[in-house]
């Protein structure tokens, strides 16, 4: 099988999951769970936003020493004190993933950034090669894909990929797509970002309509060959796409999904 001929399950119940109310969990409990997963044999763990706390600093670089199998991950900011943390708690793990993301939209790079488009681009290019440096396995997520201008989308997500972006997540951050339209702009983001094949394309769909495995299924029949999601779907707001759903579907109707 062709490395682009398999779907990547991307588990984040340590990081997304942990943002839902009242999930918080400890450096043990992390564990755990990071145990759990690897035996049910999720193919890269998100094991948390290590600049967010020492804490979580720890619990992410006690995940990347003691398991074994799947790809560590950890989310950064595109910015480079975060990817430093990041690196410094995965780069114990056998396949040590940094995972950089920047918003895209312009409601975001305007209200919450003070950004402009180029400041933006500039930035993901710059903080994704510093990324590089430190691992061949990076990642890269324009946030607020969904409301992103779909041009300025496609010259960001080719812009990544030149400077060393391994896979590039598009997310619905806010649950806000039906499947026929998510599904049609992951196949037009394929057709029209010209080195879109020195990537994996990644979704990542929040359940805000309850359509994130509606919506991660639509986008993996057109391309997709990453899933992001989580153990029950559990997740900020109303949740990300379920991962027993995700996998199931995409087992029991391996005939129509990939
Ligand atoms: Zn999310």
């Amino acid at each position: 099988m062709k490395k682009f001929d398999r779907v990547i399950v991307f588990d984040t119940t340590l990081r997304d999951g942990e943002q839902s109310p009242g999930a918080s969990l400890n450096i043990e409990e992390k564990l755990l769970a990071a145990r759990q997963l690897a035996e049910l044999g999720v193919d890269v763990i998100e094991a948390g936003f290590p600049v967010s706390s020492p804490g979580d600093f720890e619990a992410v670089k006690t995940v990347a020493k003691e398991i074994r199998g799947p790809e560590i991950c950890g989310l950064a900011r595109a910015i480079k004190g975060d990817i430093d943390a990041c690196w410094n708690a995965v780069k114990h793990a056998k396949r040590p993933r940094i995972h950089t993301f920047i918003a895209t939209s312009d409601l975001h790079m305007e209200e919450k950034l003070h950004m402009t488009r180029q400041q933006v681009m500039d930035r993901a290019v710059d903080c994704v090669r510093y990324a590089a440096k430190l691992t061949s396995n990076v990642e890269f997520s324009a946030e607020d894909a969904v409301r992103s201008d779909f041009n300025y989308l496609c010259q960001i997500v080719e812009s990544v990929i030149d400077a060393g972006a391994t896979t590039v997540n598009i997310p619905d951050t806010v649950g806000y797509s039906i499947p026929s339209e998510w599904g049609e702009k992951i196949r037009q983001l394929i057709l029209r970002v010209p080195n879109i094949k020195k990537a994996v394309v990644s979704v990542h769909c929040h359940n805000d309509l309850g359509l994130g495995v509606a919506n991660s299924l639509a986008a993996v029949q057109n391309g997709a060959r990453q899933v992001e999601c989580t153990v029950n779907g559990i997740g900020e707001r109303a949740g990300n796409a379920s991962l027993e759903e995700i996998v199931m579907s995409l087992r029991t109707r391996k005939d129509l999904l990939v």
